[in-house]
């Protein structure tokens, strides 16, 4: 019999959480490659965390010039219950605030978390998977690379200035990884990018101008549903604190 689900009941599914702000103390800085900071949480008020997708983002306050705290969106890359633990991964970009609170950081300081707000859960059973960004979308990507089926077969196509930010993913999925260098090779790696029969989910989050010309290159050249794709901005050039699901 065929495994093969029919559209309608693999639709993806949201679910709201209720918002609750979240004051935590930093447990753990690792340096994991030069561009990456790991940074766990944990505390008392982490009891009740929930993140049902990789696609979840929650708000890390973090102190900002003038006495104004700043807000930025992170995937929670790893939420462990039984250890009471939440990890984030953040891309050390450059004399950002959220890059230069991740440098300074240690163990034993206080962070304060809000969300997340809500989960778009994707199921993990489309016969493949489509997984593209770039250094911002890293971990989400390699969250849900943890989680998909074994043997599904995913193409990743990450764009990361430097080699040395490439980690080895762990995944029982059938992988096929492109990495690129700038957002050029990026766009054009996904445009030779031949999307396997079937139906198939594609996800893609980073720069806001190359999500825009991602996602028409999905729905007009490829002719990917509309409905099967998730394309978001994680950022934007010139821009803080931007966030758009286009
Ligand atoms: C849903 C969601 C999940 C996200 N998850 C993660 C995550 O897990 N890890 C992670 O590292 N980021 C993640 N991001 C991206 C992160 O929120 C932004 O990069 C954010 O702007 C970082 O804040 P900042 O203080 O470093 O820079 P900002 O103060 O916001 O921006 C300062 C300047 O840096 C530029 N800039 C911002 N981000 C980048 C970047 N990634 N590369 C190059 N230049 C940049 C801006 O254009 C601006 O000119 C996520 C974003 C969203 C919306």
């Amino acid at each position: 019999m065929s495994s093969v689900i029919p559209h309608s009941e693999r639709r993806v599914q949201r679910v709201r959480h209720e918002l609750k702000l979240r004051r935590l103390q930093v447990s753990e800085v690792r340096r994991i490659s030069p561009g990456y900071a790991s940074i766990t949480l944990c505390g008392p008020d982490l009891d009740g965390f929930t993140s049902l997708s990789f696609d979840d983002h929650l708000k890390l306050t973090l102190p900002g010039s003038h006495d104004e705290p700043v807000r930025r969106d992170y995937t929670p890359r790893r939420h462990d219950p039984a250890r009471g633990e939440l990890t984030l991964e953040i891309f050390l970009h450059g004399d950002s605030a959220a890059s230069c609170w991740a440098r300074q950081v240690k163990p034993g300081d206080t962070a304060t978390i809000g969300g997340p707000r809500g989960s778009m859960i994707i199921p993990p059973d489309y016969p493949w998977h489509l997984l593209a960004g770039d250094a911002s979308a890293l971990p989400a990507i390699h969250r849900r690379l943890e989680e998909l089926p074994s043997g599904t077969p995913c193409i990743v196509l990450v764009e990361l200035a430097d080699p040395a930010d490439e980690r080895a993913f762990e995944s029982n999925s059938t992988l096929q990884v492109l990495w690129v260098r700038d957002r050029g090779q990026w766009l054009e790696a996904l445009r030779d990018i031949r999307l396997p029969d079937g139906e198939g989910f594609v996800w893609a989050a980073g720069e806001s101008r190359t999500m825009a010309a991602a996602r028409e290159l999905l729905l007009q050249d490829k002719r990917h549903p509309l409905e099967a794709m998730r394309v978001s901005a994680y950022w934007k050039v010139g821009q803080a604190a931007f966030h758009e699901d286009l």
